[in-house]
């Protein structure tokens, strides 16, 4: 059965590429029927952070990508998170010492130059395995010293190849990577150690992570070989290695870049459906010719051989666009729900919601819900139905488009208006009794008659359906903005 894990170090804030990868593998477990494990890798106790922790189980939550075992759920390989797993690592290190896997390695970056230098040796190719033929004796010394050994692995010479899941076969020739440390001389075991003997340990089935972590590969498979020879896994993952996700001018999206922290995003109104099926297209596709599709189509659609190994572009555009067909297919009443938080956060509405803003909303949201393509923009076009006249601040934009003859259109739809009855204030009969009053009284187009009462009622250029939002904003109101902008 298929096993596979998401294990973010946690640092800084959620990484768009982090959480693709945490969508794909999730998909992956999905689709196949097999389990997720989240996995906590906190052993850099220097960067890691309580916060961080939070912030990776508040974007998965949002995302509703859900896991089967570890942090928070727990289950058989408890505990989840790498800083509580000290004494399992202990133990693994004793047997690949006793097994002769890892030695003990005194050489210091100064002896390593100088050997180097002295064989005619590249100095960039570092260590030269020089501790692997000490004898008991030789070390004996280097103790008497004072000194403590760091461990390593010993590499066989030999090429090594893997199968990658995305990439193909690819080979690290003999010699491509020395014995390489795993556990400090202070004890503390490093990534390239407890990342694959957890992986051992909790019989992950398939590494899939960035392109990235492709050069650590090879390493990690020679300690999983030493890993089945002392009989603490029988297998090796298959691994499938994620391409990059690139930012603006074909660069890496880094961590500095506000684009790649997933609560931007989130922040600006992307909904978890949009932002997902955005983050899914990060090297995948459902089909070539359609890019909007829900988090089940692409569950049962997912397998990681499929995923496109070139670089991926984030491209904020297209993620929007995407987002907004995403807020198209809401239910209304569920759209108008998630526009509260936007509202509020702005200042516009307080929660719990007066039963009258809740009307206002309720009716509102049809007509925006069209065409919004983040959240994040209901206040400016929703806000003005909340306030009162007296309070409306036109844009200078908007100010900036009013025709000359401004106050005589005002004048002529105040009048208009006037004669409506209070019961027949809809949009239709608005409609119909302006475009008699500005379009034939007038002899105006459309466009010069209804830009400046646009003004007038919401403060900008562009607003939700004109009549819709008088008949929601209620016939006294509608007067009452008009005949402000024309004094
Ligand atoms: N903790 C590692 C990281 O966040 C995980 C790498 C992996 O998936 O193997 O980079």
């Amino acid at each position: 059965d298929v096993r596979v894990r998401f294990c973010p170090s946690p640092t800084g804030t959620p990484h768009v590429g982090l959480i693709r990868t945490a969508l794909f593998n999730w998909a992956y477990a999905r689709h196949t029927g097999g389990k997720l494990i989240f996995r906590i890798e906190d052993t850099d106790a220097a960067r890691d952070s309580e916060e961080s922790y939070e912030q990776l189980l508040d974007a998965l939550t949002w995302l509703r990508i859900d896991w089967d075992e570890g942090v928070v759920t727990g289950g058989p390989h408890a505990p989840y998170r790498q800083s509580q797993r000290t004494s399992i690592y202990e133990e693994i290190i004793e047997k690949l010492k006793a097994s002769g896997h890892l030695y003990e390695s005194f050489s210091t970056a100064e002896e390593i130059d100088a050997r180097n230098e002295a064989n005619g040796r590249a100095k960039q190719l570092g260590y030269d395995n020089f501790d692997r033929t000490l004898t008991e004796a030789d070390r004996e010394a280097f103790r008497a010293e004072g000194r403590a050994p760091a461990l390593r692995l010993r590499v066989p010479d030999t090429d090594l190849s893997f199968d990658d899941l995305v990439r193909g076969e690819i080979t690290f020739p003999a010699g491509s990577f020395v014995d390489f440390v795993v556990v400090r001389p202070n004890g503390a075991p490093l990534y390239t150690f407890v990342n694959p003997v957890d992986d051992a340990l909790m019989g992950i089935t398939h590494v899939l992570r960035g392109e990235d972590l492709l050069s650590s590969t090879p390493r990690q498979i020679a300690l999983y070989d030493a890993l089945v020879d002392i009989g603490v896994t029988t297998f090796i993952p298959r691994f499938g290695h994620l391409p990059y996700v690139m930012g603006e001018g074909n660069k890496k999206l880094s961590k500095r870049d506000p684009e790649a922290n997933l609560f931007h995003h989130r922040d600006r109104g992307f909904i978890p459906e949009g932002l997902i099926n955005y983050l899914a297209l990060l090297g995948w596709s459902l089909t070539h010719d359609r890019d909007v599709f829900s988090i089940e189509e692409m569950v049962a659609a997912f397998d990681v051989v499929d995923v496109n190994p070139n670089p991926a572009r984030f491209d904020l555009k297209k993620a929007e666009s995407i987002n907004g067909d995403h807020i198209r297919l809401l239910a209304v009443d569920d759209f108008a729900a998630r526009t509260v938080p936007y509202l509020v956060g702005a200042g516009i509405l307080t929660e719990p919601l007066k039963d009258a803003q809740a009307t206002v909303l309720a009716k509102a949201a049809p007509l925006v819900q069209e065409r919004m393509a983040l959240l994040g923009e209901a206040p400016a076009m929703l806000g003005f139905l909340f306030q009162q006249a007296a309070d409306l601040e036109y844009q200078p934009d908007a100010l900036a488009t009013l025709p000359e003859n401004t106050g005589v259109i005002l004048a002529a739809a105040v009048g208009a208006l006037e004669l409506i009855p209070l019961e027949e204030f809809t949009h239709d009969r608005i409609k119909d009794d302006l475009a008699i009053a500005l379009i034939e009284g007038l002899g105006l187009k459309p466009r010069i008659a209804y830009g400046p009462l646009r003004v007038a009622l919401s403060g900008r250029k562009i607003s939700p359906p004109l009549f819709e939002s008088m008949q929601i904003l209620g016939k006294h109101e509608s007067i009452a903005r008009l005949v402000r902008l024309s004094r």
